[in-house]
């Protein structure tokens, strides 16, 4: 059975068509169950005693996560998402110093979260597309180095992929902690680059349940995951269900899959390409899933979201400028395939997009 089809037999049937994944991808049945039944077991046996019974599946779940992110040593901790990651190294970061380099199109919450750890933020030299330019990047960090690089290689705004390797090679040379947002990354992108964290979300392109995520921290950063008095109580149900969905990916292949993520993306863009009025962002071949168009004049994204799922049943996201308020200039569509997308069903959104009315 090919990738797409197998993917597409492990989950329920989609209502209409799904073209969400950055925002949220659909869950297996296996990972679905494991919620579940965790769920009912805290209610036949106790909250606090089957959570016990889950520790190895959770153990798992974490060394599935340090696996694919390149961190056999690292700590993993399950967060409640990745801004709850970042808030989490970001409120305990070690230093008098608290500079922060990172992308112009840097996601908007993140940097709402560095403000408010009063971190003062130097943005890194990029092209006109948004790529970071490495050598005018290498020269800047090493004059004049910050207390770290956060690094977010494919953002929620645009399916532009950064140099992330390259970028660890040059953070690694001058001492400077590399930081990884890789909420959209991880799935997509190979991320298992040598940085000191990476952060990332359960529900986007892993597909597992919302309101979970994980963070993996270098032995020299550990103790800033340990849990404080601050820390809340935990949905294990929703760990579960996310250590099954690690456990799926690795054993679909991550290679594979983001193949099949960069092949959906290319032909996506593609046939988007040919809709008139509207304009592709990305380099038709940037080898991400994720395709963001800007509309015609006049034309409201937040309202054709809601029209082609009124009318058609079709789910993407309207992405507003204050997802990378630093880049972003007008609101874009963004389109998220996963790996079980065809392009028939890519031809299907761009013939209800061509006919979409002025402001949906
Ligand atoms: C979704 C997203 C986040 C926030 O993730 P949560 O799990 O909702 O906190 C952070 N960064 C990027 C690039 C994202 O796309």
């Amino acid at each position: 059975m090919s990738l797409a089809d197998s993917w597409r037999a492990a989950r329920p049937p989609v209502a209409g068509l799904h073209l969400d994944s950055a925002a949220c991808s659909r869950q297996s049945y296996a990972a679905l169950d494991a919620a579940a039944r965790h769920a009912r077991h805290e209610a036949e046996v106790g909250g606090y005693v089957v959570a016990e019974a889950a520790a190895p599946v959770l153990d798992a779940g974490r060394a599935a996560f340090a696996a694919l992110t390149g961190m056999a040593d690292a700590d993993v901790v399950f967060t409640t998402g990745s801004r709850n990651a970042l808030d989490l190294l970001l409120s305990r970061w070690p230093g008098a110093q608290r500079t922060i380099a990172c992308l112009p199109g840097e996601y908007g919450p993140n940097l709402a979260v560095m403000a408010a750890h009063g971190f003062s933020r130097r943005l890194l030299p990029v092209d006109d597309t948004g790529r970071l330019v490495l050598d005018e990047t290498a020269t800047a960090l090493a004059t004049d180095p910050p207390s770290l690089v956060h690094l977010t290689p494919v953002g929620s705004h645009r399916g532009l992929v950064q140099p992330l390797a390259q970028m660890a090679d040059i953070c690694r040379g001058l001492g400077v902690p590399l930081v990884v947002d890789a909420a959209q990354a991880l799935g997509q992108i190979d991320c298992a680059v040598g940085a000191e964290a990476v952060y990332s979300s359960s529900r986007k392109w892993l597909a597992g349940p919302r309101g979970v995520g994980a963070l993996a921290l270098r032995p020299a950063l550990a103790e800033l995951s340990e849990p404080g008095p601050e820390a809340g109580d935990i949905n294990v149900a929703a760990q579960l269900g996310f250590s099954v969905a690690l456990g799926e990916h690795l054993a679909a292949g991550p290679v594979a899959v983001r193949a099949a993520l960069a092949g959906v993306g290319a032909r996506s863009r593609r046939v988007l390409a040919q809709l008139p009025g509207w304009r592709v962002v990305e380099p038709l071949d940037e080898p991400s899933a994720i395709t963001t168009l800007v509309p015609p004049p006049g034309t409201d994204p937040v309202a054709v979201r809601a029209w082609l799922i009124t009318e058609h049943g079709i789910v993407t996201t309207a992405a507003g400028v204050e997802r990378a308020p630093l880049e972003l200039i007008v609101p874009v569509l963004r389109i998220s395939p996963h790996v079980d997308t065809t392009e028939d069903d890519v031809q299907v959104l761009a013939t209800a997009l061509a006919a979409a009315p002025d402001g949906g």
